[in-house]
């Protein structure tokens, strides 16, 4: 057997267990909390609006409320109509903004055609925009000031260090350019820092060449939207591949219920790779634990004084 075949071999691959690393953080976290409060006489407090019936987001919503109570933060889900006016809206925004007992909230997107989705992150007071996606906060990630970090890139940067995965001086290939994963990622990751010093190749659907950036990756995370997109001939022998991709699809045999899949066609790409997150259970549980984290240091106030 060559040496490059022993290395990374099927069974060297190992796959990364967000799950069951969100599980461990919760643990830690709910000792943290109760510490807290003996000292506080408060509970940290997250909040959320979810705007009409879109599954997908009912469930995302669904998870950071379960997660809520698993570490002992108080949760407020407000779920406003299909319908609701933008400035309904703004208010419910103004109102989260003003109550002292909420430590941070979020807004859970996609939000229906007829609201502003700018307008809305803009209306959310940076000191409780524990998603990150507030300009101020976005600004303070690529300066590398404290804030609060965008909850998934937060999630993956964990990830990255839990397995004990080297970034600097490796090519990182991020497929997507999202403001929520994309773009964030490509800058925490190139920051000079910990989990950082990569050299950062941000590529999209205008890019030329995708096929050849990605077999150059040491590191591909892919943030697109597409199921299976990153093929096993696209990734380099022992690269590390970490989906974000959350795509619900039918199941081949047209039997069973549809089924969660990422943005790799995991199957065939995990045989090549030294590590490998599934879908589901990498990246998602982490995308939680990002804004857990950011909600306990609203409450704790280690960003903002
Ligand atoms: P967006 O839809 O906002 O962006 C998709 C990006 O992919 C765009 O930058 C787009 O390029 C790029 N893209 C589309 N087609 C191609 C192509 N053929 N080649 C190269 N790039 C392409 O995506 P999000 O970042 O919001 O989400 C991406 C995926 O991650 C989704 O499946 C989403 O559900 C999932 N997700 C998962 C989370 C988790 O916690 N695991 C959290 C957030 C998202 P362009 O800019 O040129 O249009």
């Amino acid at each position: 057997m060559s040496y490059l075949v022993a290395k990374y071999s099927p069974r060297s691959m190992k796959i990364i267990d967000g799950k069951a690393v969100a599980e461990e953080m919760k643990n830690s976290m709910k000792q943290e909390v109760l510490e807290y409060q003996k000292s506080t006489g408060r509970v940290p407090h997250l909040a959320a609006i979810l705007v009409g019936n879109n599954p997908a987001s009912k469930a995302y919503v669904g998870n950071k409320v379960r997660s809520c109570n698993q570490v002992g933060f108080k949760s407020t889900l407000i779920k406003l109509e299909e319908t609701v006016s933008q400035d309904d809206l703004m208010k419910e925004i103004e109102k989260l903004n003003q109550d002292p007992d909420v430590d941070g909230f979020i807004v859970q997107l996609p939000l229906p055609k007829h609201i502003d989705e700018v307008k809305v992150t803009l209306a959310i007071d940076y000191r409780k925009d524990v998603d990150g996606f507030h300009p101020v906060n976005f600004g303070r990630m690529a300066q590398g000031l404290p804030c609060y970090l965008p909850a998934t890139p937060y999630g993956i940067t964990i990830l990255l260090e839990r397995y004990n995965i080297e970034t600097a001086g490796k090519h990182v290939v991020v497929v997507g350019r999202s403001n929520i994963v994309g773009t964030p990622i490509s800058i925490l990751l190139s920051r000079k820092s910990k989990m950082g010093d990569a050299t950062v190749t941000l590529t999209h659907s205008k890019t030329k060449n995708l096929h050849r950036i990605l077999l150059d990756a040491d590191i591909i995370i892919a943030a697109i939207g597409i199921p299976g997109f990153v093929k096993e001939d696209m990734v380099k022998q022992g690269a590390v591949v970490i989906d974000v991709g959350i795509n619900r699809v039918e199941d081949e045999s047209h039997q069973g219920p549809s089924k969660l899949v990422g943005d790799v066609d995991y199957e065939h790409v995990k045989n090549k790779c030294s590590f490998i997150t599934p879908v589901p259970g990498g990246v998602g549980p982490m995308t939680v634990m990002g804004l857990m984290k950011n909600t306990f240091k609203s409450a704790t106030k280690e960003i903002y004084p």
